[in-house]
Parts: structure tokens; C-alpha cells; sequence
């Protein structure tokens, strides 16, 4: 996708610093940090958001829980607790429109989000 911040991260053309990566997946640090740990998840397809999602991602989804699993034990988040959000749309206050999911952690969250 042309003009996409993520699919030109997940392509290597930022040089953004990528804490884990593979076939499917990046994953990087969120240049604005929410919690003491924010990692971003990114898958390289471009799927616009969750209303975009079809049954053929069902696999890479569930690698996308794999990889956050595995980046929680690695920043140490794993026995204190984390979170993984995909914000959708406006009211989900989603600003880029190419699928990633949040890890946050290393602090109390609070519920309900804001
Ligand atoms: P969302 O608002 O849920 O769509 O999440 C997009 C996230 O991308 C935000 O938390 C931004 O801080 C983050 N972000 C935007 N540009 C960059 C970038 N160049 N490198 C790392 N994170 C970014
Ligand atoms: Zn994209």
C-alpha cells in the first residue's frame, strides 16, 4: 500500500529498530510511549483494520498472540501483567490504518480505558 506508515516500517524503509521480527510480523517500540512498555505488533500484510479482517488471517492472528506471549516473557511483563489492544475506527481511536496490536505494560493499567 502506498502512503502507508506501517507497511513502509514493516518493509525495512524507516529504519526503525525492530525488537523482534519474522515472515509474518515486526514488532517496535511506540514513539510515544503509553506505559513503561509499549510495543507495537505488526503484521507485514496490510489489512486496514479489524472490519478488514478475513477468515484467511485466522492464522496470523493467532501468531500475533504468539509473538505478544513471547515479547511479554522477553520484557520481563509476563508474571505482572500486560495488555494487548487493536484499536478500530474513530471512536476507537485508531491514527494509523494498517492492523497492529499494543503491548502494554510495566505499570498498573486501569480499567475502563479512558
Ligand atoms: P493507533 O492510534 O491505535 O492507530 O496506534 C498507532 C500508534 O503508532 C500510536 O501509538 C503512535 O504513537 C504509533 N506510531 C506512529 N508513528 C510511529 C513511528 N514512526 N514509530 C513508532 N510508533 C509510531
Ligand atoms: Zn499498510
Amino acid at each position: 500500500m502506498e502512503d502507508c506508515l506501517f507497511c513502509k516500517i514493516s518493509a525495512g524503509e524507516m529504519d526503525t529498530d525492530f525488537v523482534y521480527q519474522d515472515d509474518q510480523v515486526v514488532v517496535f517500540e511506540d514513539i510515544n510511549p503509553q506505559a513503561p512498555v509499549h510495543l507495537l505488533i505488526v503484521p507485514k500484510k496490510h489489512i486496514a483494520d479489524l472490519n478488514n479482517l478475513q477468515p484467511a488471517d485466522n492464522e496470523l492472528i493467532g501468531h500475533i498472540y504468539q509473538v505478544a506471549k513471547k515479547m511479554a516473557a522477553e520484557y520481563d511483563i509476563a508474571e505482572s501483567g500486560y495488555r494487548l489492544v487493536s484499536n478500530c475506527g474513530d471512536d476507537g481511536c485508531q491514527s494509523v490504518y494498517h492492523i497492529h496490536f499494543h503491548l502494554l505494560g510495566g505499570r498498573k493499567l486501569q480499567w475502563p480505558p479512558g
